[in-house]
């Protein structure tokens, strides 16, 4: 069971926003790892920190663990959401929260805090948006994508930093938010890696890369929800000499539809029938996100019943059961008639089969409504 992110960061769930980064601060310079060289369960603290502040510090993405929890980010198939941070996004992160102390542009190094030795580098992440159908959020697809990465250039070598040695770091005394420090910094002449260019060939930059359109194909499993983020790990820029690349990170989109509503993994849909098939009983055919569905309606069915198809909504994407579809009956009343039928409804006025008699099982719109979400 993973541990709750307000508990994580000691906030409750009313919480402020100045308030959760305030706290997210707090545990960062408690459990930094400058501060706790080879301490694991302070770096394991550190990293659950970050990860709580990804979610919660992001309006749109603490509404849906409000809502979801968890599972709002554990995407099935090898896709994490939060979960897949590593340092390199951490610091990252440190920009807006504790100003231009931290972080730094470039690469970054990857493990291995301040200790000694050459770090392997990875590339930075690149970010794209998809646009989903929710008939392909239903039934999971799998898209392919053209991106722009940087890969290293046919042709490039490389040979051990001349600044530090091969490295990775230097020493170096800086003053930071947690005061006046001996840090070993990462080389800035190699990004760490300890490595720089040898042969550099045309067209490539200084490390060594060039920039290549890609087509990458990625899956998306059945009932992800607008705003996750799905991970693609490798896909993102490669790194100059023995690094490895960052990965590709996928933000969901989900495009309207046209007729059906999504709520959570419910989908809801308004079928309008004339007065005479409300009467007379009839049977309609709805696209679902599966495919048509055929719906026998009974004689004397009243405007605002709702039909629960069961097993018809959005696969609940942590792979327990599927959502249903609710539809929604709506008695269409005519406006214009012509005299013969202003004469039959007249005479039918003060007809016995025509007076309302509701009975217990025709609950008010009110009632059903409180049922279904109780
Ligand atoms: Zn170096």
């Amino acid at each position: 069971m993973k541990q709750d992110y307000y508990e994580i960061l000691g906030v409750d769930k009313g919480a402020s926003a100045a308030e959760i980064k305030k706290a997210y601060r707090k545990k960062a310079i408690k459990f930094h790892p400058d501060k706790n060289p080879g301490d694991k369960e302070a770096e394991e603290n550190f990293k659950k920190a970050a990860e709580a502040y990804e979610i919660l510090g992001n309006p749109d993405k603490k509404a849906k663990y409000d809502q979801y929890g968890h599972a709002a980010f554990d995407g099935a198939g090898g896709f994490g959401g939060a979960g897949g941070m590593n340092m390199d996004d951490i610091f990252s992160q440190f920009g807006d929260i504790f100003g231009s102390a931290f972080g730094g542009g470039g690469f970054s190094g990857f493990g291995g805090f301040g200790g000694g030795g050459q770090r392997q580098v990875k590339g930075s992440n690149l970010r794209i948006r998809l646009k989903l159908t929710l008939e392909e959020i239903a039934n999971g697809v799998e898209k392919k994508v053209k991106v722009r990465r940087k890969t290293q250039a046919k042709g490039v070598t490389y040979k051990t930093c001349s600044t530090c040695n091969g490295h990775g770091q230097v020493t170096r005394v800086t003053n930071t938010i947690l005061g006046r420090m001996q840090t070993a910094t990462t080389c800035t002449a190699c990004g760490g890696s300890g490595q720089q260019i040898d042969h550099r060939p045309q067209g490539a930059d200084a490390h060594g890369l060039v920039v290549a359109e890609e087509t990458v194909s990625i899956k998306i499993p059945a009932g992800v929800v607008d705003g996750m983020q799905l991970k693609v790990t490798g896909k993102g820029n490669e790194a100059p000499g023995n690094g490895y690349a960052g990965d590709l990170l996928v933000a969901i989109e989900e495009e309207t539809h046209p007729t059906l509503k999504r709520e959570g993994d419910n989908l809801h849909f308004d079928l309008y029938v004339s007065f005479s098939e409300a009467v007379l009983g009839t049977s309609k055919e709805i696209d679902a996100v599966t495919g048509k569905v055929r719906i026998k309606l009974e004689p004397g069915i009243q405007s605002g019943k709702i039909l629960r198809l069961r097993g018809k909504g959005i696969p609940s994407i942590n792979g327990y059961g599927k959502g249903d579809l609710l539809v929604h009956i709506n008695v269409w009343t005519p406006k214009n008639i012509n005299k013969e039928q202003k004469d039959f409804f007249e005479r039918m006025q003060t007809n016995e089969n025509f007076v309302p008699k509701p009975e217990k099982s025709d609950k008010s719109f009110f009632e059903k409504v409180k049922d279904m979400f109780s």
